[in-house]
């Protein structure tokens, strides 16, 4: 039962860390009744126990109001005087109320509507707790119950609604700060693609070297890439591309100035001619083509 409510006190806590910028050692504000409930309670440790129920460091204070508030009562008991010994060695809060006010008006006013100095409010007056649990976000609250344990309180609605639109703020900013970074996430991708563009170009020249190099180590793995590459479409395209045009030609007759220019290649390459001549006869074949001649009329004009 300890170990789980010390869980809940920690998380609890740990709430507080994150989204109010509570830290070490807290600053525990101590009201009279909670002092007075120390004292009745022969609590000799006070700032043990508080720090047991923190689970943190912590460091006692006690408002100048407060501190009247003990001096008013001292002499109606016992556990009243030891109480005020026991404020004594706490930390004294000036709240500059020269004029002592109502302690509750007093801790109200040092803790302010944010609590911006970040205090924990051990207090045993319940009306003082409620007004901070509906009016100030981000105070734990600590008070005594009958049988003298100190307990922290739920966190209130006020305080998670705030805790909440702390946490949507951070988030928003996380998100415009992580689209920053994706913007230069892409950038420095665009750069790396470009990089990575070069890259494949210098390591190809390397591989055609070692290609030429005679060492088979070197050889292999650019040839292996090389052999990759070969599987794309570009490298069969050409070879069979070339033979459906040699085939194809002739098949088609497209036109009587392609088959006699055909006719020509195949002479020339049977006779010893040169490639000018080819070209002669070739326009004059063009010329013939009405005519329907044959090559060799057409060289022996
Ligand atoms: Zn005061």
């Amino acid at each position: 039962m300890r170990q789980k409510r010390a869980k809940i006190y920690r998380k609890l806590l740990h709430k507080y860390v994150l989204h109010f910028g509570f830290r070490e050692p807290y600053q525990v504000l101590i009201d009279s009744a909670f002092a007075q409930s120390l004292s009745k309670q022969k609590i000799d440790e006070p700032l043990k126990r508080v720090a047991d129920v923190i689970q943190a460091k912590a460091k006692l204070m006690v408002t100048q109001c407060s501190m009247v508030a003990l001096y008013k009562q001292e002499k109606e008991g016992e556990y009243q005087k030891r109480a005020v010994q026991m404020a004594k060695t706490w930390e004294r809060r000036m709240c500059n109320h020269k004029d002592a006010i109502d302690e509750c008006d007093c801790l109200a006013s040092v803790i302010g509507p944010t609590n911006k100095h970040r205090y924990v409010l051990a207090s045993d007056q319940p009306r003082l707790r409620r007004k901070l649990r509906v009016g100030v976000p981000g105070v734990p609250l600590i008070h005594c119950n009958q049988t003298g344990v100190l307990v922290m309180e739920p966190m209130s609605d006020l305080t998670a609604r705030k805790m909440l639109q702390v946490e949507q703020a951070k988030l928003a900013l996380a998100h415009k700060e992580g689209s920053a970074n994706a913007a230069a996430a892409a950038a420095a991708a665009a750069a790396a693609l470009v990089s990575s563009g070069d890259s494949p170009l210098a390591d190809d020249t390397p591989g055609a070297r070692s290609v030429n190099t005679p060492s088979l180590g070197a050889i292999a793995q650019p040839a292996q890439a090389q052999a990759k590459k070969r599987k794309g479409p570009k490298q069969p395209n050409p070879l069979s591309m070339r033979k459906p045009k040699q085939k194809a030609a002739p098949q088609q007759p497209k036109s009587q100035a392609e088959v006699v220019g055909v006719k020509r290649k195949r002479e020339s390459a049977d006779g010893p001619e040169s490639s000018a001549k080819d070209s002669a006869a070739f326009g004059k074949s063009k010329r013939r083509k009405r005519g329907k001649g044959d090559a060799q009329g057409a060289q022996t004009e």
